[in-house]
């Protein structure tokens, strides 16, 4: 998702300094002083407009949102909604998901969410994948040894490569589900994306994958 260059979009977000934090690696470590509580921290890497986070945030105020987002015309809507909503548990990171280990400390990390990455499909473009093995070793990295990553695509070929890659790698896999919104589960969060592609028709494959057992 790339939208136009949006004028003044930068500087929306530096006048919201408590929504999109613009200097993340001065909180390594400290992100619990940052949003002033010892609750978990999740973090969502590629958020787009932040619809998922958000919602996110309000259904469980005892948890800390992060959301990650190269590109700032995206993040704006995002600082829109998150000011609309007052939820003061979430926030985002105008940066590329490569420099992760800059912003967090080792295990400092509950959970990653990965929605409706790019696919990335040509062969040539697999360490873009943000399930690409070079991404994980990051997950792993800042993730607590009993932290989660959840993840959600419409795209079968990209589920398929990263089940492989997650396994490769020695993760361990749960809750599989390749039709999600036939699956019952409880308390789904839509984001952009799948609320695009499920009115479509289209299913919606999630895991749930660890580092350990
Ligand atoms: N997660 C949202 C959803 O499900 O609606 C957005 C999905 S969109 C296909 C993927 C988003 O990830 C885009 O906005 C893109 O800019 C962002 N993204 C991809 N690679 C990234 C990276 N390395 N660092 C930060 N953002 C990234």
């Amino acid at each position: 998702m790339r939208l136009r260059n949006i004028p003044g979009a930068k500087d929306e977000m530096n006048q919201n300094p408590n929504i999109v934090i613009s200097n993340p690696s001065q909180h390594k470590g400290n992100w619990s002083k940052l949003f002033n509580n010892d609750h978990p921290i999740h973090v969502e890497v590629g958020t787009g407009k932040g619809q998922f986070l958000i919602g996110m945030s309000m259904l469980n105020p005892e948890i800390n949102y992060i959301g990650i987002e190269k590109y700032e015309s995206v993040l704006l809507r995002a600082l829109e909604r998150s000011k609309e909503s007052e939820q003061e548990n979430v926030k985002f990171l105008n940066e590329d998901v490569g420099n992760l280990l800059d912003f967090f400390a080792p295990g400092e990390i509950d959970r990653v969410f990965i929605n409706f990455t790019d696919p990335w499909p040509k062969n040539r473009h697999e360490k873009r994948r943000l399930t690409y093995k070079g991404f994980l070793k990051l997950y792993e990295e800042i993730l607590n040894p009993e932290g989660e990553i959840h993840f959600k695509t419409d795209n079968q070929g990209l589920f398929e490569y990263s089940l492989e890659s997650f396994s490769r790698y020695g993760m361990s896999l749960h809750n599989v589900s390749l039709d999600l919104h036939k699956s019952g589960i409880e308390g789904n969060v839509m984001t952009e994306y799948e609320e695009r592609f499920s009115r479509k028709g289209m299913r919606i494959y999630r895991c749930e994958t660890k580092f350990s057992p």
